[in-house]
């Protein structure tokens, strides 16, 4: 081959590479803008901002994808109200919300298993399912028909049972009770004779105080204590039996999620996954502090409910989970795989976290 032959092979080689890297190369100067609604409302720390919230999720994405994905956050009311995100996401209004499953129980009941079950798993649980367990096959087949996908983005970890004017001693305490306690458990509480009220996060306090409502649940010790329900009411009931852990939800408009290149939607998983952990370890971080100054500073009293109650509320919780699961063809296939998940997390978890907690208490 002479020279020019040689360059001539070499430049028709280089402009062969050049046509297929094409659409490659095409495909990775693309840019997307989206738009994130919330169903929590502006500065509200985990659910909105710091770490691992959504509006981190955002700025990691932007800043994992080079500027490639960039996602404007509206909270709640900044663009639409807050729980209009399932519809807005599903018809593409706009691109991905965040918020929790069980806000959709009207419309997908089995969603509910997606945030938290009573008496079901903690947060290593919880993610074991979704991650390992067939939860997150189950999940996305639940909402395909919404042009969705979903996947978690946060976690509370373990709630509180919540807050009492007067404290409660055996089950009958609880007829006539008003509280504030939304999903599953306001159903296994009104089994018990609880007069149950849904009330937005920003109105228990007041409520509370004023006598309107007897006892309320939230979230933990930083966000309970962020509400000021410590000055409305001093029993402070742990653990949370009804909200074992609480799974932040992302969904993504799925005709969006489709026109993402495989490495930007492998961003949006792996940020996903990392504001699932950042923002549970920074509830571990900081509850431990609330709850010492509540207990110390603020006159709390808190403690478990009594073993009688528990057992109550655990025989009833697992009747409610079952006539649902009975109800709908749809909500008894993610029972199933939840609740055959869950019994063998449990022997486990019960011969390894619940040991080591036992253990290290007897050494303090
Ligand atoms: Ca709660």
């Amino acid at each position: 081959m002479d020279r020019r032959g040689f360059l001539g092979a070499g430049l028709a080689g280089t402009a062969a590479a050049v046509t297929l890297a094409a659409p490659h190369v095409a495909r990775a100067q693309e840019t997307f803008s989206w738009k994130m609604t919330n169903a929590y409302g502006p500065g509200a720390p985990f659910y909105v901002t710091g770490p691992g919230s959504p509006t981190y999720f955002c700025d990691l994405v932007g800043k994992m994808s080079g500027g490639r994905l960039t996602i404007q956050h509206f909270a709640a009311g900044e663009l639409i109200p807050a729980l209009e995100g399932f519809d807005a996401v599903s018809s593409g209004t706009v691109e991905m919300n965040a918020a929790n499953s069980y806000f959709w129980a009207g419309k997908v009941p089995a969603a509910q298993f997606f945030t938290c079950v009573p008496f079901g798993l903690n947060f290593q649980g919880q993610n074991a399912w979704i991650y390992h367990g067939g939860g997150l096959q189950l999940w996305e087949e639940l909402y395909d028909p919404f042009n969705l996908v979903p996947m978690p983005l946060g976690n509370t970890g373990v709630q509180m049972s919540g807050w009492f004017r007067k404290p409660i001693e055996k089950v009958e305490d609880f007829k006539g009770l008003k509280m504030r306690i939304p999903g599953l458990a306001g159903k296994v509480y009104a089994q018990l004779g609880v007069d149950v009220k849904l009330l937005p996060g920003g109105e228990i306090f007041p409520a509370l105080e004023r006598g309107v409502i007897d006892a309320a649940e939230f979230v933990g010790p930083y966000q309970d204590r962020r509400l000021g329900l410590q000055k409305a009411a001093k029993y402070y009931y742990t653990t949370g039996w009804h909200e074992p852990n609480n799974v932040t939800e992302l969904i993504v408009n799925k005709t969006a999620w489709n026109s993402l290149p495989d490495d930007l939607k492998e961003i949006v998983r792996a940020a996903a996954m990392a504001c699932n952990v950042l923002s549970h370890t920074w509830c571990e971080a900081t509850n431990g502090e609330a709850m010492a100054d509540l207990v110390q500073n603020q006159g709390v009293i808190a403690g478990p409910y009594p073993a009688p109650v528990v057992d109550k509320l655990r025989e009833v919780s697992a009747t409610t989970l079952q006539q649902l699961a009975d109800s709908d063809p749809k909500i008894k296939k993610v029972y199933d795989s939840f609740t055959a998940f869950a019994a063998k997390h449990s022997q486990w978890a019960g011969l390894s976290e619940a040991v080591y907690q036992t253990q290290i208490r007897r050494g303090s």
